[in-house]
């Protein structure tokens, strides 16, 4: 147990972390965009960065392959993550789950109405609930992306999926007819690693929970 191991994934997550990381004395040798490593040391010789899939952090830190990591409340929910320490919310990566469909389809006579919707989503643990508590039948339609296009060649009538902008949805013809919630990244920690590394890790989530706010501040 001789240092601390990060789970970041590239893109969003990597780049709007870097700035809390920085306030912890943390900053990564090499950009992951640009190198091929999947491990970066950093400014720290005791801290050292991992690249993995969006969606696979919360296994890498609830096994204990990474000690940390920052995961979307999105990612969260669909793995569980039920073993994961989640202390802070980063408020970065926001955007919002929402259901959506074709503008011409008209969603609430559909849910009035008892229909069978068809809803395709990469978020089918989420979906679930959130129509299981609205009382609304569904069948769900796994899908790994570009959730846009099912509604569009007949393969659903509505989508889950995450909107920030809306840009996407927009260009596709569909419209965002309820919010399921607000998604924003979370800082998650490995149980036991909380305690063997205590001393380590302490003054890291504090000092990446102390820059959160000015963060925000620059974000909005
Ligand atoms: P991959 O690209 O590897 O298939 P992914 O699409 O989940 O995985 P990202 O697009 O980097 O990876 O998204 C990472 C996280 O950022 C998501 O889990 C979510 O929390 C958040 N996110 C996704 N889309 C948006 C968006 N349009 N705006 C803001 N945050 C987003
Ligand atoms: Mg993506």
């Amino acid at each position: 147990m001789s240092g601390l191991t990060l789970a970041l994934s590239k893109g969003r997550i990597f780049e709007e972390t870097l700035p809390l990381l920085a306030a912890a004395g943390i900053v990564p040798a090499e950009d992951p965009e640009t190198s091929r490593k999947l491990v970066l040391a950093t400014s720290r010789p005791d801290v050292r960065i991992v690249i993995v899939r969006a969606s696979d952090v919360p296994t890498y830190v609830e096994r204990g392959a990474a000690d940390l990591g920052v995961a979307g409340r999105d990612v969260l929910l669909e793995h569980g993550g039920a073993n994961l320490y989640q202390p802070v919310d980063l408020g970065i990566a926001r955007c919002r789950l929402m259901v959506a469909v074709p503008a011409r389809f008209d969603y609430r006579l559909a849910v009035q109405q008892g229909a069978r919707l068809r809803v395709a989503t990469k978020y089918v643990r989420c979906a679930r609930e959130h129509f299981a508590a609205k009382g609304v039948h569904v069948d769900l339609i796994k899908l790994y992306g570009s959730m846009e296009l099912a509604p569009l060649v007949g393969l659903a009538d509505a989508i889950v999926d995450l909107v920030s902008s809306g840009n996407t949805l927009k260009a596709n013809h569909l419209e965002a007819v309820e919010e399921i919630m607000p998604i924003s990244a979370r800082l998650v920690v490995n149980q036991a690693a909380l305690k063997l590394q205590r001393a380590r890790l302490v003054p890291v989530i504090d000092a990446i929970a102390a820059a959160v706010p000015a963060a925000r501040a620059k974000a909005a």
